[in-house]
């Protein structure tokens, strides 16, 4: 084995994402291997070493190139659950073939896969970590193919023993504390060093090294956490890594006033948690027929009965005999059940199920996890009893943290704990077969219970806990199965065989439904499936209303892959580019050129359609990293929007430049946020025209204003005259003329944009619109509610822009109304008491919506 570098090459033209910044877990927390992403502007793959090729994937998409010192490097095209749905991928080497840097690998239709899936980013990895480590590796901004991404070096195996240990305190100032991405970046981090690092925090201790590990802390703002390292450059390693932390890992850094003894996590909750009442589990009667509540994890509509299913196996004795026995008992269980999940990798009936499954045995092979049980066995513990009680630890923690979706990442876990359990116990994963029109009732379904059922699946699930974002959900959807999620204990009242209705579209579970609930339920599905299918077939036509009138619909988009996605299901291009959503999560500010590169490939993806870029839109509740802002007292009422660009004018003339660049700049069009006051437009203008005379642009390039704030409600007229157009942000407007905080859950079932009053402040900013010739669209959340579509254009809206699964529905609905029953109705709405007037009064003209 040489000691030397090994150099990785970009396999693909493009733009390096950080690996904690992929929007896949498995990616993203480093459990595929360690190394970069690159966002592709080319469909084929290069070599990005010299080697053998070790793996190529069937459907090829995947390939490992191991070099001859035995490093191994998986060049990933696209993210798993992409990959696998996407067409025109192609292999061009084999297992065994030997290829040099640069030699083709993989050849593949971006454009195709970008619209099918939207996101090709391309993970390239180093995967034996055990043996090599990334010793440098290119962050951010464009690379050419062959450019140098990352080094690799040799772990020493013969390092030398231990020679320092070191240890210093740091107090965590991320304001959400180590959570996924800044997990990933530290580990990167601790990785650079050879000594072992370990974070500590009260009784939790972590593997530097793991981003999993980290993330089992559940640290906090304010925590105070203990860096120790041993090995030969353990003080570089406490010092670099202390360091990584301070600097926030590219979240903002809130300083931290040691207020006494800090409050271990749990204790505070504990202290103060209000006796829970008691759980009323009493079955529900064949004449009950109440109406349940859960979250939809998965869209559809069923109509069965209850069938529960099994209750979880029961965790065995503690106390082990022979340590060699347990062991070996523990391994050979592991082992068959990773035979299993590898055949289901493979013979699952979707990609999402093989995905989920293939992930499912990668975390089989988590070294924590099995150095936790052997520890346990080798205390003195029975093989059972120490897998359960690691994989415990580690859920519970996991369930712990304030990040749901990686609380329900728990439930996998728990999920290889059954089955682990399930093969000891005697028994092997066998699968369920229920009747066709089953509704399953789980406590907390997991995955395998799911991959149980293969083909015979259930008419719907209803789980009691669970989430919108937990792995069973994804499946459910992918299978097309209905899932209700987070119903509660009363799941547990159904009886066995009760006919149920489960609505996963409102949220609801009819028990116990009479015979003429179902039929009309039954009659209702069909014509809503018929409908809804002709509207997704008709979504592309531009929306014309009955009476003539043009009405363009468009879609809000935050990212390229929104916008190819929007694209699909009909928009008419984008009303909203939310531009503060691309860079949210950058340590550093973008350049130029990167601003530029983002915003023409939006417009890229929207194939000519125009794009209305909104500039920053920080501040408030959305703070950018990079730009560090004072605290405030009320972030919602401070320094937010075009506030911030009167502040930092060199970032508003950069993000006008960068727009100014896009070609053809006949399809752009400008907001600007959070505008109250005309003098801000003015000043806007004026840079805007500098900018634009010194780049020699003398096409009309339209800048318009969001009208999202009173003030500007009641300067309309004023800001008419000078705006080139007027985009409605009931989001915020809401908020302001309501006096009821966005985010507060509290008030959540109470800020609702159909109140009379904030119809009052539209239809004033509409009448303004109309007085100077100025266009007025909506771009808030209203823009995407169906009954809000004939009071918006009754109000003199002329455009909406909405969020992209609703717009095949709205254009359908639109094109039903006319212009003379959308100004009745507004006026109508306009004269009522309250926004559940408004909404009755809606609901009884169109009772279908
Ligand atoms: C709004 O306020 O309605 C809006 C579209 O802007 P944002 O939601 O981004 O604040
Ligand atoms: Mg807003």
């Amino acid at each position: 084995m040489t000691t030397s570098t090994i150099s990785v090459r970009a396999p693909l033209k493009g733009r390096i994402v950080p690996l904690g910044d992929v929007p896949d877990p498995m990616f993203a927390l480093g459990m595929m291997g360690d190394g970069v992403a690159i966002e592709p502007e080319v469909g084929e793959v290069h070599a990005p070493v010299a080697g053998t090729v070790t793996s190529v994937h069937r459907r090829g998409h995947a390939v490992k190139v191991m070099t001859d010192d035995g490093a191994e490097f998986l060049v990933h095209v696209g993210l798993e659950a992409v990959a696998l749905r996407g067409a025109g991928l192609d292999a061009v080497v084999a297992e065994g073939d030997r290829v040099a840097v640069g030699d083709l690998l993989i050849r593949f239709d971006l454009k195709a896969l970008a619209e099918s899936c939207g996101i090709v980013t391309t993970p390239v990895l180093v995967t034996n970590e055990d043996a090599f480590h990334v010793t440098a590796r290119k962050s951010a901004g464009a690379v050419g193919l062959g450019d140098e991404v990352m080094t690799v070096m040799p772990i020493d195996a013969e390092a030398p023993p231990p020679v320092e240990r070191i240890e210093r305190q740091v107090v965590l100032e991320m304001s959400e504390g180590l959570h996924a991405r800044p997990a990933a970046l530290l580990a990167a981090k601790a990785k650079e060093y050879a000594s072992a690092v370990e974070v500590v925090l009260g009784e939790r201790k972590a593997n530097a090294k793991s981003p999993v590990s980290l993330l089992t802390l559940g640290s906090r703002w304010g925590s105070r956490l203990v860096v120790s390292a041993e090995g030969a450059d353990a003080a570089a390693a406490v010092d670099g890594v202390i360091e990584a932390i301070a600097s926030g890992l590219g979240d903002p850094v809130v300083p931290y006033v040691d207020a006494g003894q800090e409050t271990l996590p749990g204790v505070a909750e504990a202290a103060s948690a209000v006796e829970e009442p008691p759980v009323d589990l009493t079955p529900f009667g064949p004449e009950d027929r109440p109406l349940l509540g859960g979250v939809v994890a998965a869209p559809g509509l069923a109509i069965g009965r209850a069938v529960h299913l099994k209750e979880k196996v029961a965790r065995p004795a503690e106390a082990g005999g022979d340590v060699a026995a347990e062991s070996a008992a523990l391994d050979a269980a592991i082992a068959r059940v990773h035979q299993h999940l590898s055949e289901q990798a493979t013979a699952g009936r979707t990609p999402q199920q093989r995905d989920i499954m293939a992930a499912h045995a990668a975390l089989l092979e988590d070294t924590e996890l099995l150095e936790g049980a052997r520890d346990r066995i080798a205390h003195g513990k029975s093989a059972g009893w120490a897998f359960s009680d690691t994989i415990s630890a580690q859920a519970a923690l996991l369930r712990g943290l304030d990040n749901a979706r990686l609380a329900e990442r728990a439930a996998d876990l728990v999920d290889l704990e059954q089955q682990v359990l399930t093969v000891l116990a005697g028994g092997s994963p066998e699968s369920l077969t229920l009747p066709e029109d089953a509704i399953a009732i789980a406590d907390d379904l997991l995955p395998s219970q799911f991959m149980a059922f293969g083909d015979r699946l259930p008419a719907a699930f209803v789980v009691a806990k669970g989430g919108r974002t937990s792995h069973v959900a994804i499946l459910s959807a992918a299978s097309g199965v209905p899932m209700l999620a987070a119903v509660g204990a009363d799941a547990r009242r159904i009886p066995e065989g009760t006919p149920l209705i489960v609505d996963a579209e409102r949220g609801e579970i009819q028990v116990n439904p009479t015979e003429a609930t179902i039929e009309a339920t039954r009659k209702a599905a069909a014509e809503r499936e018929t409908r809804r299918a002709a509207n997704r077939e008709a979504a592309p036509i531009d929306c014309l209303m009955a009476d003539g009138t043009r009405l363009p619909v468009y879609a809000n988009v935050g990212s390229v892959a929104d916008a190819a996605r929007g694209l699909a299901f009909g928009a008419e291009g984008s009303g909203l580019l939310r531009t503060e959503f691309l860079f949210l999560d950058r340590p550093t500010a973008p350049t130029e050129a990167e601003q530029q590169a983002e915003y023409q490939a939006i417009a890229d993806a929207l194939r000519g359609k125009p794009l209305t870029i909104r500039t920053l839109d920080i501040g408030g509740d959305k703070p950018l990293p990079y730009l560090k802002q004072a605290a405030e007292e009320n972030p919602i009422l401070g320094v937010r929007g075009i506030r911030v660009s009167r502040r930092r004018p060199d970032l508003l003339r950069q993000q006008f430049r960068a727009i100014l660049k896009v070609t053809p700049v006949s399809v752009v069009r400008i907001m600007m946020p959070m505008i109250a006051d005309i003098g801000e437009l003015r000043w806007a203008k004026a840079i805007f025209e500098e900018e634009k005379a010194a780049l020699g642009i003398t096409a009309d390039v339209p800048l318009g204003i969001m009208i999202e704030v009173p003030a500007a409600v009641a300067m309309a007229d004023k800001l008419a005259r000078e705006a080139a157009f007027f985009s409605i942000g009931t989001n915020d407007l809401t908020q302001y003329v309501l006096a009821m905080d966005r985010g507060n859950t509290e008030l959540a079932p109470e800020i609702d944009s159909l109140h009379p009053a904030v119809l009052k402040t539209i239809a004033d900013a509409a009448a303004a619109g109309a007085r100077h010739d100025c266009p007025v669209g909506v771009c808030g959340g209203l823009a995407s509610e169906l009954p809000a579509a004939p009071i918006l254009i009754g109000l003199g809206v002329t455009s909406l822009s909405a969020t992209r699964s609703g717009i095949p529905d709205l254009k359908a609905f639109i094109r039903t109304l006319d212009k003379d029953t959308c100004r009745a109705v507004a006026e109508e709405a306009l004269a009522l008491d309250s926004a559940a007037d408004v909404r009755a009064m809606v609901a009884r003209r169109w009772p279908d919506l």
